[in-house]
């Protein structure tokens, strides 16, 4: 089985489209969206309707949460409630009980899924060093468990004790059994690890190999939607610089 993970669109939906038709060109069985359909930009309603189409499972997101009312905007900053305000205004009510009814993580054969944190998923902590990635190695029973919630794509690998970031794009553990992979497939709609493309990821179940992949899109044609509803200019220029 070929399966695609995305998440983090961010109700961009030049993104998610671009993003889409990769995986279309790709043959993949099935679509996985690790959460955060909506919140910074201007299409959330579009987004939850075709993520909600198109993939097997999705996940709950924080945004998702904040903008369906299951969650307040306590830890947002000024931009992201600005965004979530405007976005929890524009959902569609049905649209919005879907995303309200979506799990926190979910496990399928030998892989976890869920948007921030295996330890405590509805704390929406982040992992930002090896620290807190061993930590969360406890926390999940699977082979490989895949996240979002940062933005920063990332494949960390545990090799019995041993810890450290895979520094290449695609990672095959089909002879190493004691491998077990913790990894970030990176943001659709807002990526933020200084390369402005899309980043989404791939896993080959039959021939036990992951690898994360980076799609273009019409950032020009997303910004200028965002300016159209007036979301804040720090939304709109940390598209173009992957911030
Ligand atoms: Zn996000």
């Amino acid at each position: 089985m070929k399966l695609a993970f995305i998440s983090d669109i961010h109700a961009n939906l030049e993104a998610l489209e671009s993003v889409l038709a990769d995986i279309d060109s790709k043959e993949i069985d099935d679509i996985y969206c690790l959460g955060d359909v909506v919140g910074y930009g201007a299409n959330p309603n579009e987004c939850v309707e075709i993520v909600s189409k198109r993939c097997k499972s999705v996940l709950l997101g924080n945004h998702d949460a904040v903008a369906t009312g299951l969650l307040t905007t306590q830890h947002f900053n000024v931009h992201a409630r600005i965004a979530i305000e405007w976005t929890a205004g524009e959902l569609t009510s049905e649209n919005k009980k879907f995303l309200a009814a979506q799990p926190l993580a979910k496990t399928v054969d030998d892989f976890t899924m869920v948007h921030a944190t295996p330890y405590q998923p509805g704390m929406w902590y982040y992992i930002t060093s090896l620290e807190e990635a061993y930590f969360n190695f406890q926390s999940f029973d699977t082979r490989i468990c895949l996240v979002g919630h940062t933005h920063i794509p990332m494949i960390i690998a545990l090799d019995e004790e041993e810890i450290y970031v895979h520094q290449d794009k695609s990672i095959s553990f089909d002879e190493r059994e004691n491998l077990r992979l913790l990894i970030n497939i990176g943001s659709v709609g807002q990526p933020r690890d200084r390369h402005p493309e899309s980043s989404y990821g791939i896993l080959d179940t039959g021939e036990k190999k992951f690898s994360l992949y980076r799609v273009p899109y019409d950032i020009a044609k997303t910004q200028s939607k965002m300016k159209k509803i007036k979301m804040p200019d720090f939304l709109v220029n940390r598209l173009a610089e992957g911030r």
